[in-house]
């Protein structure tokens, strides 16, 4: 759908200009003109009182898929540092890359960090594309959509990958909307169809009691984004090389309208499970908030940390940001302690890829025991202080 002013009916009245929330209309000659930034929502149409404005469907073009090439990364960078996400998109993406049969690609953007692009290349990528601009220093989603926009014009990758995190699920769609392409939200699974080389993209719906797997025919690229935390990271090799190339950044006024004031580091942040090796998770089973405390001796003793479920995080016992699940975060530890954990399938899809999970429980019909790899039946209170003593010894 796109709009357009009837130039013989406009009277110049300014009304649509003030009304677009977008401001993409200005005036020039006195007579309304739409910009590059209309989503076509059209307020202005139903606005103008000269019925000077009106939406006119587009004529579908075929997209030339064949002009599309490469896989694409979003690098995402945090202070200069470059998100464990984005490691494992440049793990699954040369997978992809592999299996199309093309190159794998990263896309960088801040503000002197073109320093990162070499531990992109030792990560995998083949070529960086870097935006580096003191207007890049946080994420803006104006600014960044706008550049990353650009290039995606410009060098047409065929598949865009971002890390489901806040900032990729905010990026990812204002760039499909411009790209006017599909987008897949918190895949958990991407794979290469072996006849046509496109991408299947599959995502749990429905609470997660359905895998939904979805594809994108006619449009490029194809976009997703891949929740943190179920992709294997990539092979790190020193030393090497690719192509590393600069985009041109440009901003004109009103190009940003996000200012950030301050960043504000919450202490719920910094509970980083996705890196952990060792996760001592506990649930309603503990019976009470200071369970986990003796959850703490034990993930402190073996060098992890803590984490918890839903339904602790529901009772106030611990923060949001603990949880594992599929509203929460997934982790895939060496290993995970389900301690007085059920096993409902919102907490296993959270974590049921950790390379070992070891159970304990009162209840040996508990679901929990399905995905174990070593499972205690027993009072959490009784097996844990039991371990603790062995692993003193
Ligand atoms: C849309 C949706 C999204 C959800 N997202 C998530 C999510 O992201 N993460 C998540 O975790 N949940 C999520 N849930 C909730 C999920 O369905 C379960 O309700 C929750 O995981 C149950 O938590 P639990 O295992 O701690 O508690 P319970 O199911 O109550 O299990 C407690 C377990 O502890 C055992 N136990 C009791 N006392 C002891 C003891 N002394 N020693 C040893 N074992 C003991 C019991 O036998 C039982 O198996 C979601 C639900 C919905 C509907
Ligand atoms: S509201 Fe209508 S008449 Fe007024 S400037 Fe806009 S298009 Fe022209
Ligand atoms: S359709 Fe919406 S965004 Fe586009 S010019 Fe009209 S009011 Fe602005």
């Amino acid at each position: 759908m796109a709009i357009k002013v009837l130039k013989e009916k406009c009277k110049g009245c300014t009304k649509c200009v003030k009304n677009c929330p977008f401001s993409a209309i200005t005036m020039e000659n006195k007579i309304a003109v739409i910009g590059a930034s209309c989503t076509g929502c059209g307020v202005c149409v139903k606005e103008c009182p000269f019925e000077a404005i009106e939406k006119v469907e587009e004529e579908k073009e075929a997209v030339d898929l064949s002009a599309y090439k490469g896989v694409w990364v979003f690098a995402e960078q945090r202070q200069g540092e470059i998100m464990q996400v984005a490691i494992e998109l440049l793990g699954e993406g040369k997978k992809l890359a592999k299996e199309v049969g093309t190159e794998l690609c990263a896309v960088l953007c801040g503000n002197n960090i073109s320093g990162l692009a070499d531990k992109l290349f030792a990560y995998g990528a083949d070529k960086v594309y870097v935006a580096d601009n003191p207007e890049l220093e946080n994420y803006r989603t104006d600014a960044y959509t706008k550049v990353i926009f650009e290039a995606i014009s410009i060098y047409k990758p065929e598949i865009v990958l971002l890390g489901a995190t806040h900032i990729g699920r905010d990026l990812g769609p204002c760039l499909a909307v411009k790209c006017n392409t599909g987008l897949t939200a918190d895949c958990t699974k991407l794979e290469i169809d072996p006849e046509d080389k496109k991408i299947k993209q599959t995502r749990p719906a429905f609470g997660g009691n359905l895998m939904a797997t979805i594809i994108c025919p006619n449009n490029r690229p194809q976009m997703s984004t891949v929740r943190p935390g179920v992709m294997d990271k990539a092979i790190y090799t020193e030393g090497r090389k690719g192509e590393l190339i600069k985009l041109d950044v440009e901003f004109k006024k009103g190009d940003i309208r996000t200012k950030v004031l301050e960043i504000v580091k919450k202490a719920g942040e910094m509970v980083s499970l996705t890196d952990a090796e060792i996760i001592v998770s506990g649930g309603m089973g503990i019976g009470k908030q200071e369970g986990f405390e003796l959850l703490k001796q034990l993930a402190d003793t073996l060098g992890g940390t803590i984490a918890s479920t839903r339904a602790c995080v529901d009772a106030g016992w611990i923060d949001h940001s603990y949880q594992v699940g599929q509203t929460g975060t997934t982790v895939k530890p060496k290993i995970y302690f389900a301690c007085g954990i059920s096993g409902a399938i919102q907490h296993l899809s959270g974590m049921q890829n950790s390379d070992y999970i070891v159970a304990i429980n009162k209840n040996e019909n508990a679901p929990i025991f399905e995905v174990a790899d070593y499972g205690i039946v027993g009072d959490l209170y009784e097996v844990i202080p039991v371990i603790l003593e062995e692993l003193k010894k």
